[in-house]
């Protein structure tokens, strides 16, 4: 699998605003927010998107669905209310291609998506 940004945020190599980190996952501010919250919550393991999710991986996605709703409370939008995005592939907007969960929350999103 090819080098990512986003390798380089869990190993520490570039900056992110990082609120929750532990074995398994992460998760950190998004560069440019599409939300008043837009946090990426992604594994450290490098699997490439939802195309490469296999059995083994179901600890770990069980994990950060576990910790997702735990950020949200976090950061204040628990009860407001979010969405959980994940972009698979060139159709779906996928940019990085390391699995990637967009926690969005802080105002009225819009429905259906672009
Ligand atoms: P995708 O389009 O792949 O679903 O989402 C990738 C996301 O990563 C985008 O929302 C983009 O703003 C974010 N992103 C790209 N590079 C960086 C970076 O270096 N740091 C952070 N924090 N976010 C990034």
């Amino acid at each position: 699998m090819a080098e990512t940004i986003f390798l380089k945020i869990i190993r520490g190599e570039i900056p992110a605003k990082v609120v929750h980190e532990d074995d398994l996952c992460m998760a950190f501010h998004d560069i440019a927010p599409k939300a008043p919250v837009h946090v990426l919550v992604i594994p450290k393991k490098p699997i490439e998107s939802v195309n490469d999710i296999d059995e083994d991986d179901i600890p770990i996605l069980g994990h950060i669905w576990a910790t997702i709703p735990k950020i949200a409370q976090q950061l204040g939008i628990a009860q407001s209310g979010y969405r959980v995005v994940v972009n698979c592939g060139a159709d779906g907007g996928q940019e990085v291609a390391h699995l990637h969960f967009h926690l969005l929350g802080g105002r009225k999103l819009t429905w259906p998506p672009g």
